[in-house]
């Protein structure tokens, strides 16, 4: 019987509480005992303070798999690490409360209800700790110490590079540990193999070899939300508006909301304007269309845009160009992190919960030899891919991106991808 942890890491995005979920539900749907553990890498680094109630609960009831904590749990979950719960006390010894418990063993009912929550109940962090050998010796006896043999870890390239760092040393982290007596023979002996699978949770949609990372639908659609708002205002006053949208070193936001919503030009990193100066071909192109007739004009900067160059091109220096050479009434708007809240779409309620049924599938499949999978999706399947290869292709772009080598970049990202 296995015990499964999931955590979240790096960013929050949409759908992460649904991946939980799915994980939690389809771990207990195959009799596995679940944990979650929160604020991410740094969680497993703290693991929990030892106290009666820890003892305690380790002893899970006898319905365990069904509820462990009693409806305060989501309320505990926001308020549980800090000095004060709900009502103001700092009493913890309920046994139920979170406070100094970083690795929680939760129920079926314990998330339920979790699909419609933005963010991450459980939490995320940048764990430093946990990039140290130290750290991650810490974790490797906080899951020992409470049974754990599996973990899914939803979260950007950084978390799942973690996670296949903590793979490759464990054997030694466990020798370690047996070496300094902080773990019997035999928990050495169960816990020879870490189990690790990887969910991408990102709302930038930058990770190679799927097609869609968890949170991404969400993000684009509260900026088309967001465009259609400016939409009306625009059009009004004849205004221009300079949009500039996340996405890091990936277009994919950037693209997708200017064609949802019929942005006159879009700026993303892996195809940098033609010409130089690029000021001739955007105002050409808006010049255009002001010249049909149109009242509006929408122009979406990715947040890592720039010229073949590689210089940045900045939200504020496009209005200027507007105003300055078309004459256009112009504004920027940086949604900034409205993009990242709210409540997931239908897609982010889908995608991790038939993704995080198949990361257990994996946990349970997974030996010594296999690696450790991310789970993906490709052209409507949800697949597995060796989790270091997709890192690693993700960093290629980057790469590639750095070099000016567009075009490769572009392949890379999309192997069908034409100009
Ligand atoms: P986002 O895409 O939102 O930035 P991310 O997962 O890429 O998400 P990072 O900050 O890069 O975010 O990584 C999250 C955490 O993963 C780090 O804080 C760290 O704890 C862990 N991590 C990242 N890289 C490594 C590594 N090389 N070794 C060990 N742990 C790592």
């Amino acid at each position: 019987k296995l015990k499964v942890a999931v955590l979240t890491s790096g960013g929050d995005s949409a759908g992460m509480n649904a991946a939980v979920r799915a994980v939690v539900k389809g771990s207990i749907l195959q009799g596995c005992e679940t944990w979650i553990v929160r604020e991410g890498y740094e969680g497993l680094v703290r693991g929990n303070t030892e106290s009666a109630d820890t003892a305690a609960s380790r002893e899970a009831p006898q319905n365990a798999n069904l509820k462990v904590y009693d409806s305060d749990f989501i309320a505990n979950l926001r308020f549980g690490d800090g000095t004060l719960l709900r009502d103001g006390t700092a009493d913890f010894s309920d046994g139920r409360s979170l406070h100094g418990r970083y690795i929680v063993r939760v129920g079926w009912d314990d998330v339920r209800g979790w699909f419609s929550e933005g963010g991450t109940l459980i939490g995320t962090a940048r764990s430093t700790t946990f990039r140290t050998n130290e750290g991650r010796l810490k974790a490797a006896y906080n899951l020992i110490k409470e049974g754990i043999d599996a973990l899914v870890v939803c979260g950007g390239d950084g978390s799942l590079t973690g996670a296949d760092v903590f793979r490759a040393e464990w054997p030694t982290l466990v020798a370690t540990l047996r070496s300094e007596g902080r773990i019997s023979e035999e928990q050495a002996k169960y816990h020879g193999h870490l189990r690790i699978v990887g969910l991408v949770g990102s709302i930038d949609n930058d990770m190679s070899m799927t097609d869609m990372t968890i949170g991404a639908p969400t993000a684009l659609h509260r900026i088309c939300e967001a465009i259609d708002s400016i939409h009306s205002t625009a059009l009004s006053h004849s205004r221009a508006f300079v949009l500039e949208v996340m996405g890091r070193h990936c277009g994919w936001l950037a693209l997708l909301a200017g064609v949802s919503s019929g942005a006159d030009f879009v700026f993303i990193p892996e195809r940098p304007p033609q010409c130089i100066p690029w000021e001739d071909e955007m105002c050409e192109a808006i010049q255009r269309q002001r010249g049909v007739g149109k009242r509006k004009t929408i122009v979406i900067v990715a947040e890592g845009a720039h010229d073949k160059e590689l210089n940045p091109i900045r939200a504020d220096h496009v209005k200027d160009v507007l105003s300055e050479r078309l004459g256009l009434d112009t504004r920027v708007t940086t949604l900034g992190h409205t993009q990242r809240g709210g409540r997931p779409c239908a897609m982010d309620r889908l995608l991790p919960t038939l993704q995080g049924l198949d990361a257990v599938d994996a946990l349970l499949e997974a030996t010594p030899e296999t690696p450790s999978y991310m789970i993906g999706v490709r052209e409507n399947k949800i697949t597995r891919v060796p989790l270091m290869e997709a890192v690693a292709m993700t960093r290629s772009v980057a790469q590639l991106i750095s070099e000016k080598n567009f075009e490769k970049a572009m392949e890379l990202r999309d192997p069908e991808f034409k100009e």
